[in-house]
């Protein structure tokens, strides 16, 4: 429990730290903050912090939010996104991290053909294939990825995952890294239109142990504002 400054500032030696200890350069690890169930009050405070990417995990607390903040700022959609939502969530979000089926991406599609617009996307991978999770299966992402190149409205920009909840955060360390594989193996595959640039994982409980794999984007959320 400390001031948003003093999280921010604890929680950016952290990130530095982990980095240079596992010979990565700090600046390769950029941090988005998740606001989702914060107040307006709480995202001004983080603001006057620095810049920072932001994530909401849902359209419906998202859409009152987002407008009564700078336009300037950069908005991620993390959570998942029914299709019924896709048309509020392109006016709203960025980039939509939380891409998890054919069917969504291809209302993604839809919508962003009818406003002539293209639509930064994530793969988000059901790593650990719990039940209780959304995402594609491991072993699916590279198909996955190659329906989506296929659809000219979407660039798939990377991947994105939710590690179970451990006490733990070794425990997630083998979902991390075997992401972090896929990842890389859809880098080398250089599919057209796809670009592996974002490899999204951890959160405030197991964002050293992501870095330590590779996680390029943090979604971080109670360490900033609890
Ligand atoms: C809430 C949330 C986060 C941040 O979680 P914390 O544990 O508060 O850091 C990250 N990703 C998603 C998808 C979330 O919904």
């Amino acid at each position: 429990m400390g001031t948003i400054k003093d999280n921010i500032a604890h929680l950016q030696a952290a990130i530095s730290e982990t980095a240079e200890r596992v010979g990565r350069n700090a600046n390769d690890v950029t941090l988005l903050v998740v606001t989702k169930n914060r107040t307006i009050e709480q995202i001004q405070q983080l603001l006057e912090c620095g810049e920072f990417l932001l994530g909401e995990n849902r359209v419906q607390e998202a859409k009152p939010k987002i407008p009564l903040l700078p336009t300037t700022l950069h908005w991620h959609m993390v959570g998942h996104l029914q299709r019924n939502k896709v048309k509020d969530a392109l006016q709203l979000f960025e980039i939509i991290q939380s891409v998890d089926s054919s069917r969504l991406a291809h209302e993604i599609q839809k919508i962003a053909e009818a406003t002539d617009r293209s639509v930064e996307v994530l793969v988000q991978v059901n790593v650990a294939s719990e039940e209780t999770k959304f995402g594609i299966p491991a072993e699916e992402t590279r198909a996955f990825v190659k329906e989506l190149a296929a659809l000219p409205r979407l660039r798939v920009k990377g991947l994105m995952t939710i590690a179970p909840l451990t006490e733990d955060p070794e425990e997630v360390r083998p979902h991390f890294r075997r992401l972090r594989q896929i990842f890389d193996t859809l880098a080398a595959a250089q599919i057209p239109g796809v670009e592996m640039r974002y490899l999204s994982m951890g959160m405030t409980n197991d964002y050293r142990v992501a870095i330590e794999e590779g996680a390029n984007l943090l979604r971080i959320g109670s360490a900033v504002f609890d």
